[in-house]
Formats: structure tokens, sequence, C-alpha cells
């Protein structure tokens, strides 16, 4: 391709990584970056970036990696606070302040040769021969070319409010705090010696009962809500011993999911958080900016025209990103839903967590966490099971899937007769957590009280059909108390056991 014009619309790590990257690989291009935000002016605190985003930034550009890594805080483990608690050892997480993240790659991008300009700036702005809109979940650019990119927003009806705290915490801590008004929960994790991010959700009737709906009323644009800071100091006093809770235009947001069905129009293509979200609660969002990035800097470099290259940059990145914006959405109520599974042992509460998004199975934790699995199965069998036989993926669905259940028999059934009363799911039903699945509640209601013992759900095709349908059990067995049984295709035996252990049905059949 001939010398070219890029101008980037936002430097967020979105934007400051693909203007740094589309430098370096053409460096007679110029290339810009517009921000609106004067210099490490930015929302949020810390993000955690896995071992997979780590090596992909290292493939892609060792030196600004290489500042990440030096920047980050490594090595946290996990601790689920629910009765006597959970506490898994570190991983390969690494954990660091969104400006300290921003700082590094502006250095990077300015270091490459990429132009910054402070501006707020919109299309009619600019002339380019290419636009990348890394405009952010608000993206004005997605907004104006609505119908082009096919673009649907949904707002959650739960709330978060991302805060942090001044001091690091051991492990990555999750915490639910019953009040009179409700139930909140934090997410909490280390990302600097002195810092923590202090992320906690709640739903809508627990924040009006609280009055934070008020509060957040009486918060002007662009400072922080001091009430609910306030409230929830006190709410999770024993989480923050003593210290305090720090906002940065911290407010109540709903979490918005981005999805567009096409990305590129013209010369103008979206990028990061502009062209799709991932629930933050798989910690996502900007490892896909950052990767986003990579594939369009390459599909720049490879192609003749940016036309070609963005055809190649939409092929390449959209079922990746379509994947994880699946595992995010299970993720995302699998927290929604999180303070109605507390009655659950802590193993198996944090095995429940583990697979809730299908990206992980039973057998892969139990690699990592064997003694934490086996004191799942002990608790859902009753029989003591060893750490050694939880880590072989046989003896543990041999010892979960043969266990047996008070009057019904084994976890396992291969008979007809035992099915009490099926409650046939379409393969369409893809949200069990929503009016779809609140329909098949309704019908499995009328079915126990015209006598059935048990619900049964039946269905077949692949994988995502499967985990919907332990997905739809759950809320069965929640909402009605009945002992629920579901088909699974007998490939599937690792996710049958989580689906036991981490209590989202009591009977699986292998069709
Ligand atoms: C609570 C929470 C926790 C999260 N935790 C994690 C985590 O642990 N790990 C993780 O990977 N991700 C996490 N994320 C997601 C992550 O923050 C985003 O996915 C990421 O910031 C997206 O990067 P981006 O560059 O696409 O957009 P942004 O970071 O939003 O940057 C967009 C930039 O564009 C600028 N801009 C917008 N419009 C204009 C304009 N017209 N002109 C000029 N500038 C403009 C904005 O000022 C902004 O700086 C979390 C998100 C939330 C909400």
């Amino acid at each position: 391709m001939d010398a070219r014009r890029i101008a980037v619309i936002g430097g967020g790590p979105g934007g400051l990584y693909a203007a740094r990257l589309i430098k370096l690989a053409c460096p007679s291009w110029e290339v810009t970056v517009y921000e609106r935000n004067v210099d490490g002016r930015t929302f949020g605190f810390g993000v955690g970036l896995t071992p997979s985003t780590l090596r992909s930034l290292d493939e892609a550009d060792p030196d600004s990696a290489a500042d990440i890594r030096r920047a980050g805080h490594a090595g946290h483990g996990m601790e689920m606070r629910v009765g006597a608690g959970v506490r898994l050892p570190g991983g390969g997480n690494v954990a660091i302040g969104r400006a300290v993240l921003l700082d590094i790659l502006r250095i990077h991008a300015v270091r490459a040769g990429v132009r910054m300009v402070t501006a707020h700036v919109d299309l009619p702005d600019l002339e380019a021969d290419l636009i990348v809109a890394a405009d952010g979940v608000r993206s004005g650019v997605r907004e104006k070319l609505a119908p082009e990119f096919r673009a649907q927003v949904e707002l959650d009806d739960a709330l978060y409010l991302w805060a942090a705290t001044d001091f690091a915490l051991d492990h990555a801590t999750f915490v639910p705090a019953h009040t009179p008004h409700g139930v909140f929960v934090v997410h909490a994790y280390p990302y600097g010696p002195d810092r923590s991010t202090f992320l906690v959700e709640t739903d809508e009737a627990t924040w009006r009962r609280a009055a934070l709906d008020v509060a957040d009323a009486h918060t002007e644009e662009g400072s922080s809500d001091e009430r609910s800071l306030e409230y929830l100091a006190d709410v999770f006093s024993d989480v923050l011993l003593g210290h305090r809770l720090l906002g940065n235009r911290t407010r109540w947001q709903r979490f918005a999911t981005v999805r567009c069905g096409r990305w590129c129009h013209d010369n103008v293509a979206l990028l990061g958080d502009a062209a799709h979200t991932a629930h933050y609660s798989i910690g996502s969002g900007t490892k896909l900016a950052l990767e986003d990035a990579i594939a369009l800097a390459q599909a720049l470099v490879g192609e003749a025209s940016i036309a070609a290259a963005l055809e190649r940059y939409e092929a390449i990145r959209r079922p990746w990103v379509e994947r994880f914006q699946a595992i995010a959405a299970r993720s995302h109520v699998w927290w929604k839903n999180f303070p109605r599974r507390l009655d659950l042992t802590p193993a198996r509460l944090m095995t429940s967590y583990m697979t809730r998004a299908g990206n992980v199975t039973v057998d892969r934790f139990a690699e990592w966490h064997p003694d934490v699995v086996a004191d799942a199965a002990t608790a859902f069998g009753g029989e003591e099971l060893s750490a050694e036989t939880a880590a072989d993926p046989a003896q543990l669905a041999n010892a979960v899937l043969g266990s047996s259940i008070p009057g019904i028999g084994r976890r396992v059934v291969d008979c007809e007769d035992l099915t009490a009363f099926a409650v046939p799911l379409a393969e369409s039903v893809t949200d069990p957590w929503g009016p779809e699945g609140a329909h098949v509640v309704a019908r499995a209601r009328g079915m126990l009280e015209a006598g059935a013992r048990m619900l049964w759900l039946t269905g077949d095709g692949g994988r995502p059909a499967a985990l919907s349908r332990c997905d739809l059990a759950e809320r069965l067995r929640l909402d009605t108390g009945a002992v629920v049984g579901v088909d699974l295709p007998a490939s599937l035996a690792a996710d049958a056991v989580g689906a036991l252990l981490g209590a989202r049905a009591d009977l699986v059949r292998f069709r």
C-alpha cells in the first residue's frame, strides 16, 4: 500500500496500541491519535491481563510488553469468602492500573512516531485514508453509523460501581455482603503495592432500597458518588480493614453489551469496546481491544488495499470476539445470580464459579486445584474423595456420576421411566436466565402443581445447547425447588460432572 494517513479516534488501550503497531509496521505512514482527555485522565482503576494476553503482547511488540509486565502486579491468588471460604494460590495473571497502562502505551506510541492530539473529534473533522474508531463503549462513530454497523447495545438491569482502595489485598477476593437492603457483592483484586480494584455489584431493587439511586442522582457529572462510596466502605469494612474507598469519576453504571453486525464501513473500522464489549467478570475488554489492534495492524501490512485489509481484520477477529462474548454472557448471568448460591459449600461454589462460562471444564480445574474439586465432590456425594482421585478425569467422573441420590438412585440414569415429567427445551432457548427461561419455569411450576415429582430437560444439539440446558436446569432448581435432571451428549462427561458439582443439575442422562 502507498503512504497513508491513519486517524485513530480514542487514546484508550485499543487506539494507542493500534497506532503504535501500525506506525511500527509502516513507518512512512502518518498516524495520529485524537484523545479528548488530557494525558493521564481516565476512568477506572486496575485491569487484569491473563498469561495468554501477555503472550500475545510479547509476540506483537516485545518492548511495550516488557514495560507492561514490569509495571504490572503479578502472582495474586483468588479467594471466595463464603462460609469458611476457599483460597486458590496465585496464577499467572497480571493486574495493572489503567492509567499506568495508558501511560506506557502512549509513551511507546510517541516513540514509534505517532502524533498525539488532544481534541474531541468527529468523523467529518477528519481527512484520512483510514479512520480507526477506538472511541470506547459509548462510541460516537458507532452511534453515527449505527445502521451501517448494525449496532445493538443492551443495558444490564443490575448495577456496578468501579472503585478502588489504598492497599493491596493478598488475593483477588469475592465477597457477598448481606445488608437490610439486600446483597452487595465485591470483586476486588490488587493491582499495585498500595492499590486494589474494588468493584461492587448489586441488583436494582437493593440499590433503590439503600437509596443509592438518590445518591447517584445527586452526583455531578464527572465527579464520584461519595455517598455510595461511604455506604459501601461501611458494608465492606471487614474486607477494607479500616482503609477507605477511592473514586475516580466513580458512580453506579449499568454494563452495556455492545454487538455490531459489521465492524467496518467504507474507510472506518471500529476497534475495541466501540465494536464489542465482554462483561468485566471475565476481565477481557482490554485484551480484546489490544488483540483487535494486533489483527488490524497485521491486516494492513498483509493486504494491498484498505478495503481488503478491513475485510481481513473483521474476518479474523469476529469469531474470536464472538466466542469471548458468549463466555462473558454466561459469566455475567452467573454473577447476577451469585447471591442465590450462597448455601453451597465453598468448594462447590468455587467449582460452580470456575466452570460458570463453559471455558474451563471441571477436569481442567481439577488439574490445577484437585483438593478443591475433591472437597466439592465429597460434599456432593457424601463419600470422601481424595485429591489424587479428583485429578484423574475418569476416576472423578466415576465417583461423581456413579454417586447416588436418596430415593432416586444413581446420578446418571439410563432408563426412560425415571422421566416423571419432561420439559422439552427447544434449542433456541439461548437465555436460560431471561424471559425464555422464565417461560419454561412457569410451565414447570404448572407441571409440579399437576403432580410431577421431578423435572427433566430433554434436548439435542452440541455443547452450547447442552450448557444452556444446564443453566436452565439450575434456574429450575432454584426457582421451583424441584429435583431437575438434564439430557447431555455422552461426549460431555466433564460438563456433566461440572453441572452436578456446581449444583446446576441433580441428575444427568447421557443421550
Ligand atoms: C468495571 C470494569 C472492569 C474492567 N476490568 C477489566 C479487566 O480486568 N481486564 C480487561 O481486560 N478489561 C477490563 N475492562 C474492560 C476495559 O476497561 C475496556 O474493554 C477497555 O478499556 C476498552 O478499550 P478501548 O480502547 O476500546 O476503549 P476505552 O478504554 O474506553 O478508550 C476510549 C477512548 O476514546 C476517547 N474518546 C471517545 N470519544 C472520543 C472522541 N470523539 N474524540 C476523542 N477521543 C474520544 C475516550 O476519552 C477514551 O479515552 C473492565 C471494564 C469495566 C467497566
